[in-house]
């Protein structure tokens, strides 16, 4: 099994996709897409909004709010973070969370998946689970040439104001010990 020492979370900075248009995104030939031999995320979490024509027309998709994407096996190194991936997993939830807040199904989805992975590969949540933008701040603070967006997983990941209370020690976890502590950048 390959040793895993980071759990990274993304958003896409796109108001709808899927896993197969990540996926496209990241690997078509440039100038279509990023020309990458391998796609950034090993999971995408959907919003409402799957396809282009369900977010113009702002109707949302049933069963896409929430639904996991598995782009490649956890044993690959996916492309998600300059300088950090040999040792990662990365996890993106569709969205411009600069913009807007995650859906309370992608949240709950992202939980159980941080939950899945922490436990399997013996993890800590303040120790291994990270935002994008945090991570590349830390590359940086060690001196290691990056410029990844900042941001990401968006500025409203974690918003407070309205965040779901009910699920459990993950969510507490998550919010309390990671969102807070660690200074994820909140609204
Ligand atoms: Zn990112």
């Amino acid at each position: 099994m390959r040793k895993i020492n980071a759990i990274i979370i993304h958003h896409s900075a796109s108001h709808w996709g899927d896993g197969p248009e990540i996926v496209r995104w990241h690997t078509a030939p440039r100038p279509k897409g990023n020309g990458w031999k391998v796609p950034g995320y090993h999971v995408v979490i959907g919003n409402q909004y799957p396809n282009y024509s369900s977010y113009s027309a702002r109707k949302p998709v049933a069963g896409a709010d929430g639904k996991v994407y598995r782009l490649v096996s956890e044993e690959t190194v996916a492309n998600g973070c300059y300088g950090a991936n040999a040792h990662s997993l990365h996890v993106c939830l569709i969205g411009n969370i600069d913009l807007t807040e995650p859906t309370a199904q992608q949240y709950l989805k992202l939980w159980d998946l941080v939950k899945h992975w922490v436990t399997k590969y013996s993890l800590d949540y303040t120790a291994n689970v990270h935002g994008h933008g945090e991570m590349v701040r830390r590359l940086m603070n060690a001196g290691k040439p990056n410029a990844g967006p900042k941001s990401c997983p968006g500025k409203f990941f974690g918003y407070t104001g309205s965040l779901i209370q009910s699920s459990g020690e993950v969510y507490e976890k998550l919010t309390n010990a990671w969102l807070r502590i660690k200074g994820v950048p909140q609204v």
